[in-house]
């Protein structure tokens, strides 16, 4: 019997199929690429500090750990520079005075004759940027290699569940591992799961010179690279099948105006659907329903950082048993499934 049946190739299927590769365990991955999904369009930003209220992402040092191993040469770092605006000023204070954020911040002088509207001064930290396009070929071209990849549209019609594994086009697997990205919401035996999905849209901006390497952030982030210049992203959580739009570039070069002095035009954009959970951490697991069936998704705006770690954690739960972290278990939303009577 094989070991499992992975569903989908993003980020979250990428990970899922290290870890089963790592650790000698039979797979086939079913994938066809759809429009809208997440991975093919992230930007790849890892960053270990975010939000109005400057939060070190929980876990972020293991986080970071596992997404090393995984991607390798395929990550590099960056500065971020943070530009601070009045209303931030509290939070800058109170992080100075907390130990756990002293490997991060450090202010900064901005840097004579650069275009960045700076009033206020900066912080900088260290991020991460992944090469996501580079990762997904490769993935994509090594099962390829290894002949454990279908290219086709899974349908659970095709499933049969059994106590001891499922039984998919004929083959049994003793797992179903869906990473469906978006299409996981309201897709059975997950169903009950709540999410907060949201459209997204970011840009390749004509080149900016005088704007020093690395990202400026305040509500929108601009990253300079050696050969490019990226500007993202925006949050519509109404318009979920948009794919890019007039609206969306419009916002865009709105908001690149608020943190640059100069001419700015767009050269590429790119759209896709996030999936957040309703407690922003993911869903890893087994379903309640159908105990064959298992989990990786609701990766939101941050499904670099996590993907790697959690396909670790679901591969250990399923092969040799060992507990989930609580904060990604699924089991959590059990009060979702079957609310108090
Ligand atoms: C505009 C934008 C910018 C982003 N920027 C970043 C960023 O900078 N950093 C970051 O960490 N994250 C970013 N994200 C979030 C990131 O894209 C997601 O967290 C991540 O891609 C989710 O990965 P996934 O594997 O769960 O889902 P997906 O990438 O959507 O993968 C699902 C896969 O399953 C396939 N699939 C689904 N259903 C079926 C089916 N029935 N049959 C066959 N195949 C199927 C799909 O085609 C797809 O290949 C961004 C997202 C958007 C939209």
């Amino acid at each position: 019997m094989m070991d499992a049946l992975v569903v989908g190739l993003g980020l979250a299927g990428v990970s899922v199929t290290h870890a089963l590769r790592s650790a000698g365990h039979r797979f086939t991955v079913v994938d066809v690429p759809l429009p809208h999904s997440g991975s093919p369009v992230a930007a790849g930003l890892m960053l270990p500090i975010s939000g109005p209220r400057w939060v070190l992402r929980p876990h972020y040092a293991e986080l970071l750990e596992a997404a090393t191993g995984l991607y390798g040469p395929l990550m590099t770092p960056f500065r971020v520079n943070r530009l601070l605006g009045e209303e931030h000023e509290p939070y800058l204070h109170k992080r100075q005075q907390d130990p756990a954020y002293a490997d991060y911040l450090s202010e900064q002088q901005p840097p004579q004759d650069d275009a960045t509207i700076d009033p206020h001064g900066r912080v900088q930290w260290t991020a991460h940027c992944l090469d996501v396009p580079t990762l997904l070929s490769q993935a994509r071209q090594q099962l390829t290699d290894e002949e454990r990849l279908v290219e086709a549209s899974f349908s659970l019609d095709d499933v049969t569940y059994h106590p001891t594994h499922i039984d998919y086009r004929g083959t049994p697997y003793k797992w179903l591992i869906l990473c469906t990205g978006h299409r996981a919401i309201q897709q059975p035996p997950f169903e009950w799961l709540r999410y907060q999905p949201s459209h997204g849209e970011w840009c390749e901006l004509h080149p900016i010179d005088r704007v020093e390497p690395g990202i400026i952030d305040r509500r929108y982030w601009m990253h300079q690279e050696p050969t490019r210049t990226r500007f993202g992203s925006t949050y519509d959580y109404k318009e979920l099948d948009a794919g890019t739009t007039a609206a969306g570039a419009l916002a865009l070069i709105e908001a690149a105006k608020t943190l640059v002095d100069c001419d700015v035009r767009i050269k590429t954009q790119y759209a896709g659907i996030r999936a957040a959970t309703i407690d922003w951490s993911p869903y890893v697991g087994t379903s309640p329903t159908q105990p064959r069936a298992a989990l990786l998704a609701g990766l939101g705006s941050t499904g670099a950082l996590l993907a790697p770690y959690c396909g670790h954690a679901l591969v250990r739960l399923l092969m040799d048993d060992d507990p989930l972290p609580s904060w990604i278990n699924l089991a959590r939303r059990e009060r979702d499934r079957v609310p108090p009577a």
